[in-house]
């Protein structure tokens, strides 16, 4: 069943979504070349408990860190530790907190320094495919309306979407129905509402759309150890047309 908001709790959830954005906001500001992913994982952990809230990902089924940082051929779900950033890497940062009962996720894809061109290209056309996706969040439009004009504009500029991850509903659980798939056939699914919240997320691949999971049974990676980039906002379906709770 899909949980339908009243607007009082889309209040408490643009609370939520604004630390998420603060969050990924300090972040933004912190990449750049020698820093190491465990400094940047402290720096969210510092700002998210600062702002009264609570780091959602950590310890969610074992996960040991507050954000999730997936480096180039990484999709996501990648731990912080003592790697160091380097120009011309790209960064993935996913961060989920909880507070005052509701669950707020986004993530962003930042460039470490100058990035080659095709680095750059994956970065934009991910960010992209979110608003498109996006846009058709819509009272009365169908689910995979969103999904379909994700995976069609990604897979017209040459790229791919991830199958075996894919984005959810969201509220007092991180994870509610519905599943938000990055592909899908456009006026099929279920039927969206007002008040329905959703965590929109694309991961878009430069090679084939296969992933699989390492050895510390985390992250995942591409198949073909190509580039991966990931961009997600929480986005409150209004009457009047989709709100994005996490605007950074
Ligand atoms: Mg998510």
């Amino acid at each position: 069943m899909i949980i339908v908001k009243s607007l009082q709790e889309i209040e408490l959830m643009r609370q939520a979504g604004r630390i998420v954005a603060g969050t990924l906001q300090e972040l933004a500001g912190a990449v750049r070349p020698g820093i190491t992913t465990i400094q940047l994982d402290t720096l969210a952990r510092q700002y998210i408990q600062k702002s009264g809230a609570r780091p959602a990902f950590l310890g969610y089924h074992g996960f040991p860190a507050t954000i999730c940082t997936s480096l180039n051929e990484e999709v996501v779900h990648g731990i912080p530790g003592l790697r160091r950033l380097k120009a011309g890497d790209i960064i993935s940062i996913d961060v989920g907190v909880f507070y005052k009962g509701y669950y707020g996720d986004a993530a962003a894809t930042f460039p470490v320094g100058e990035v080659s061109p095709l680095a750059k290209r994956l970065l934009e056309v991910t960010r992209e495919s979110l608003y498109k996706g996006i846009e058709k969040a819509y009272p009365g439009n169908r689910l995979y309306d969103i999904s379909a004009a994700i995976q069609t504009y990604v897979e017209s500029r040459g790229f791919s979407v991830v199958r075996s991850y894919v984005g959810h509903g969201i509220g007092s659980e991180m994870h509610e129905e519905p599943q938000v798939p990055n592909f899908g056939l456009p006026g099929k699914g279920p039927l969206l509402e007002a008040g329905m919240v959703l965590a929109i997320e694309p991961m878009v691949n430069a090679g084939t759309w296969e992933v699989e999971t390492l050895s510390d049974d985390w992250t995942v990676v591409t198949k073909d150890r190509n580039l991966s980039a990931h961009f997600e906002h929480t986005v409150a379906i209004m009457q009047d047309g989709p709100e994005i709770l996490t605007s950074f």
